[in-house]
């Protein structure tokens, strides 16, 4: 049995029961049924089925955005914004995925046609992190769907709810009933899961659980993306534009408490600009509502996991340890019952500190001042991880030279955190192999074929 906590409470609001061994096994003979027919399908009929899941979900907008906030805390009006961008790159993979499944003939030699086709890899395992339920969910059902896949997907036992309201709502919408099935479980369950012969392995979640499923697949030559943790940096010029750096940077720091694979963690301010750059955060940062995320101006509601507390608080003890103080008074918040952590914005850091190079995953930032852009391409490239990296300026082809030296697999001028559908989403170095999102992320879920024709 799963006990699903409300973290704005701490309370256990549901148990669900826990997907057993032998409900695997008869999930996956029957995923494989399912797929071998749904592989034949039409690309309108599939079009048809995930046209209207776009739909229902946007008329359960509110039901789904609830169920968001009570599993795993974000508030209520960002849990609104997921559904709307998950709604989004569904429409994405609709408006795209015909295009690129079409076969082409690429080329003619010695009167023997050469065409490129693609096939669905079969049955695909899809293991999700929680912080965005919904939307990362659809980065792997929606292209899987409808490249002709199956899919088993496992949410993180923090979000089972939500994990069974998208079948729920994917089989109102008139998907065949185990084309995409929901396994409820801790990572037991998936370990066990990827037990199975599965066709293809697309995984969310931290680094160190991306290590373990490595292991588990290995000599299986099954295709595999791993979307997997960051330590993002973000760099604000002299010439940066205060007011709409400051902006965007509360955004990328602080929204989901921080809970964003792509939260900017790491702050490098130039000499020049630091003093004055604090005094308007400092405003800002403290003018941030913390509170019952079900508030319409709460922005920063309760972590999603409990044992992150223990987490944040050794890395900001280990930094004022160090030498580092903070700019207000953060840390676990004793005033409310469920699992708070109040903004901590630490200062004088410096990459001997945990702050500056383990992902934190909570509403936390370490600053540090910097002389030089060549200073602050150091420091941003010095970190295991390699998700985004922003710089801020008003001469864009400075920030651009500065990117051009970042090993991140996005960058940013004047903005951060934010991702489009129309590229790739992924990661270097510890932050992850292969994309989701893009045409890239249509071509993960599909094998090619190279067809040898005689002229017709
Ligand atoms: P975890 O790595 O703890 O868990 C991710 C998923 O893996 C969960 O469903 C989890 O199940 C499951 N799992 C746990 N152990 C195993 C195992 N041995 N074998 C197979 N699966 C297992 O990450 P979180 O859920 O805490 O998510 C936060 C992390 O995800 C952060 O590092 C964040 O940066 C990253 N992330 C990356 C994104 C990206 O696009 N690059 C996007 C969003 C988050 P259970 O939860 O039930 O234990």
């Amino acid at each position: 049995m799963l006990k699903i906590k409300n973290p704005a409470t701490g309370e256990v609001f549901e148990e669900v029961e826990s997907t057993c061994i032998s409900d695997l096994n008869f999930m996956f003979e029957n995923a494989q049924k399912a797929q071998k027919k749904w592989k034949t399908t039409s690309f309108q009929e599939r079009k048809d089925i995930l046209s209207s899941f776009k739909a229902n979900l946007l008329t359960k907008k509110s039901e789904c955005a609830r169920l968001i906030t009570i599993e795993m805390g974000k508030p209520y009006t960002q849990a609104l914004h997921e559904i709307d961008e998950t709604a989004r790159r569904v429409q994405w993979f609709l408006d795209h995925f015909e295009n690129f499944l079409e076969s082409r003939v690429l080329g003619e030699t010695k009167g023997i046609k050469e065409i490129l086709s693609w096939d669905p890899h079969g049955v695909v395992v899809s293991i999700s992190a929680w912080n965005f339920p919904y939307a990362i969910a659809s980065s792997v059902f929606a292209p899987a769907l409808l490249t002709g896949n199956s899919v088993l997907y496992k949410p993180s036992e923090i979000c089972p709810l939500s994990g069974i309201k998208l079948r729920e709502i994917l089989l109102e919408s008139g998907l065949p009933k185990d084309l995409f099935q929901t396994i409820v479980g801790d990572g037991s369950v998936a370990q066990t899961l990827l037990e199975f012969p599965v066709d293809g392995v697309f995984f969310t979640g931290s680094y160190e659980t991306g290590k373990k499923i490595a292991n588990t697949i290995k000599n299986r030559f099954i295709p595999t993306v791993f979307e997997l943790g960051g330590k993002d940096p973000a760099y604000v010029c002299e010439d940066a534009n205060l007011e709409k750096t400051i902006d965007s940077l509360i955004h990328g720091i602080f929204y989901n408490a921080g809970q964003v694979c792509s939260s900017v963690e790491r702050l490098y301010l130039h000499e020049k600009i630091y003093e004055r750059f604090l005094e308007f955060f400092y405003s800002r940062v403290a003018s941030l509502k913390l509170g019952d995320p079900m508030l319409q101006d709460t922005y920063i509601g309760p972590l999603g996991r409990e044992g992150n507390i223990s987490f944040l608080n050794q890395q900001r003890e280990n930094a004022l340890k160090k030498g580092a103080y903070e700019l207000l008074s953060g840390g676990a918040s004793k005033d409310e019952p469920g699992f708070f952590y109040k903004p901590s914005v630490l200062l004088n850091t410096d990459h001997s500190m945990s702050i500056m190079k383990e992902e934190s995953f909570g509403p936390i930032v370490g600053i540090m001042k910097v002389k030089s852009d060549l200073e602050a391409v150091t420091l941003m490239n010095d970190s295991d991880y390699g998700l985004t990296a922003s710089v801020f300026t008003e001469d864009f082809d400075r920030g651009k030279i500065i990117l051009a030296h970042i090993e991140s697999g996005s960058v940013y001028v004047n903005s951060c955190t934010h991702l489009s559908p129309n590229l790739p989403w992924g990661g270097r170095k510890h932050s992850g192999l292969g994309s989701t999102l893009s045409l890239l992320g249509i071509e993960e879920f599909v094998k090619p074929k190279s067809w040898y024709l005689p002229p017709s």
